[in-house]
């Protein structure tokens, strides 16, 4: 049997394992991940407001998704042939895949704390709500797909509350078309959203319970303050062994295969990755599809293929539970952001086994 270890247990890590448990019987798999469960981060915000409703379906414990050994802990350093964790143990494997994704900038009160049990994230969720619930005045900084999301959501469900958008760009949703900042600048007007464009903010603080943003050398002061804005990518258990992998974002340098540009043995899959598409679970999955598959076919000594980044446009933004923006490279269909509600927000198809 071929050991075969797995760093990161989010969206992409997942689904390969789920992949290559279904075609192959010839590996040891053995996840390395800290968190006892998997959450579905695009069901996060609507949880947020709801979280008795789709709040409980959207993480899983991950033994009951995938069937291999689960080393609950980080990696802090990659190896040729091994990975060592936080304790120091070294896990030696034949194949590795690393699949340790990226973060928002400063989404800081929402973050995943790594040691919590599925019921104590269940249980962060419900205060958090109750932190929303409390709030009168709230600021969302960034007015990316989640900033708008994020107010959409709040806005909808509590009709009481004041808030403000702020975003560095001159459009909302400024990676899509001019139609979808269009459709989003209008829907979230008629929430009494207060949008505020081509603004950029600072913090008084940078700690996670900042309250205070700062505007043209005044302070403003808010009950909550959400940070949507950028990823984060963290490859710092790459530096010591493969920092000429590494870009200057800190992103994993892949070939055309998603293998590591140095070692055709380590595969490199979803947000970590220099894939030059947008960082997205969809593609994140298709990644991982295509990687359990060549995966198989290296041990078998059989040709790879090759990983098509998509090109162009792709979105599906909900603007609250009745409206949303569909972004397809050749125009919007935005009739299909209803099927992300209908499907949950595609929770069932990753935390089903
Ligand atoms: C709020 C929000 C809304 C989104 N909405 C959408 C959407 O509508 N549609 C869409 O397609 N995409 C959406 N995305 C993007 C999507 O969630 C990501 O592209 C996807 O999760 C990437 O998958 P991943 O496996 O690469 O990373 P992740 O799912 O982030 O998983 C990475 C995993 O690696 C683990 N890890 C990190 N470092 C280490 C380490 N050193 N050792 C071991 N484990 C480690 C982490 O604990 C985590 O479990 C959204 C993201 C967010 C945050």
């Amino acid at each position: 049997m071929k050991k075969l270890v797995v760093i990161g247990g989010g969206i992409s890590g997942i689904t390969f394992i789920k992949e290559v448990e279904k075609s192959s019987s010839k590996f040891e798999i053995i996840l390395i991940e800290p968190k006892e469960y998997l959450e579905v981060p695009y069901a996060m915000l609507r949880a947020l407001v709801d979280p008795v409703g789709i709040g409980e379906i959207v993480r899983k414990e991950i033994y009951k998704i995938v069937k291999c050994t689960h080393v609950r802990a980080k990696a802090t350093e990659l190896k040729l042939k091994s990975v060592v964790i936080e304790n120091g143990d070294e896990i030696a494997f034949d194949y590795c895949v690393v699949a340790t994704g990226s973060a928002i900038n400063g989404f800081s009160n929402l973050k995943i704390r790594s040691q919590q049990s599925k019921n104590e994230r269940d249980n962060q969720w419900f205060e958090e709500n109750k932190i929303l619930q409390n709030a009168k005045n709230i600021a969302i900084v960034g007015g990316g797909p989640i900033g708008v999301e994020l107010a959409a959501e709040i806005a909808e469900t509590y009709s009481d509350k004041k808030i403000t958008l702020y975003h560095g760009g001159e459009r909302l949703l400024n990676q899509l078309s001019k139609g979808a900042s269009k459709k989003a600048l209008r829907v979230l007007k008629s929430f009494n959203i207060n949008i505020v464009l081509n603004t950029k903010v600072s913090f008084a603080k940078e700690t996670s319970n900042d309250k205070v943003i700062r505007l043209d050398n005044q302070n403003y002061s808010y009950d909550l303050i959400y940070k949507t804005f950028g990823n984060k990518y963290d490859s710092t258990f790459m530096k010591k062994n493969f920092k000429e992998c590494i870009n200057e974002i800190n992103q994993i340098i892949v070939n055309e295969y998603l293998q590591l540009k140095c070692n055709d043995g380590i595969f490199v899959i979803g947000d970590i990755n220099n894939v030059a598409e947008m960082k997205l679970g969809a593609f994140a999955t298709k990644q991982s599809k295509i990687t359990a598959q060549n995966l198989i076919s290296l041990t078998d000594n059989k040709p790879l293929k090759k990983y098509k980044p998509f090109k162009g446009k792709l979105s599906i933004v909900t603007l609250g539970r009745k409206k949303g923006i569909a972004q397809l490279p050749f125009g919007r269909l935005d009739f299909l952001a209803f099927y992300k509600q209908k499907k949950n927000f595609f929770v069932d198809d990753a935390l089903n086994n």
